[in-house]
């Protein structure tokens, strides 16, 4: 039995009411195998950035706590990803109705095709940095540094906090 490791899930939807689909998929993290649903970061609004015109995202950071390794938990995700509508075909970066990227998971670093950790975007991203800091702002990001830190670094341009903070 592998042992309890944090990970931090990055929510986002931009399709059918996206507030709903964000919160509808942070309920749905709390049945995942070997997995528990341990915070969730207010809600926020993000205008998309890419090449492709659409809508504006709902985002938001959930902090789970797995036993599952984190290929499972990818796998646990994308699986998650189709049980609420997700359809792969589109551009990447393109509209959709949930996304569930694996931000962080434990102390892991690796990069190949099937997963990468941490996630490629996480420093540049305003709408990823601003709710995790909500949930975890002393995390040590592998090979990135603190979660303050980082956000200290981004604008909060394009990004509008939706939800009181708790
Ligand atoms: P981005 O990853 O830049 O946010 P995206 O979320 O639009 O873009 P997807 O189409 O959802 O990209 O995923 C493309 C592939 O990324 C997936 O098939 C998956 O194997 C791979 N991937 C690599 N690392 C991760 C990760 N940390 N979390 C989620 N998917 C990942
Ligand atoms: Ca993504
Ligand atoms: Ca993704």
């Amino acid at each position: 039995m592998q042992r309890w490791q944090p990970a931090y899930i990055g929510l986002g939807s931009n399709l059918d009411d996206p507030q709903r689909q964000v919160l509808r998929a942070w309920e749905r993290l709390a049945g995942l195998p070997e997995t528990l649903a341990v915070l969730r970061s207010p809600l926020y609004r993000s205008r998309p950035f890419g090449p492709v015109p659409q809508p504006d995202f709902v985002n938001a950071v959930a902090g789970l706590l797995t036993r599952l390794d984190a290929l499972a938990l990818l796998g646990a995700l994308q699986a998650l990803e189709r049980a609420l509508g997700r359809r792969r075909e589109g551009a990447r970066w393109g509209p959709r109705v949930i996304d569930l990227d694996l931000l962080v998971f434990g102390r892991e670093r690796r990069a190949d095709g099937e997963l990468t950790l941490p996630h490629a975007g996480i420093v540049e991203r305003n709408f990823v940095l601003y709710p995790l800091a909500d949930i975890a702002p002393d995390l040590d990001v592998p090979g990135l540094g603190r979660v303050s830190e980082l956000k200290a670094r981004l604008a909060p341009e394009g990004l509008w906090r939706i939800e009181p903070e708790e």
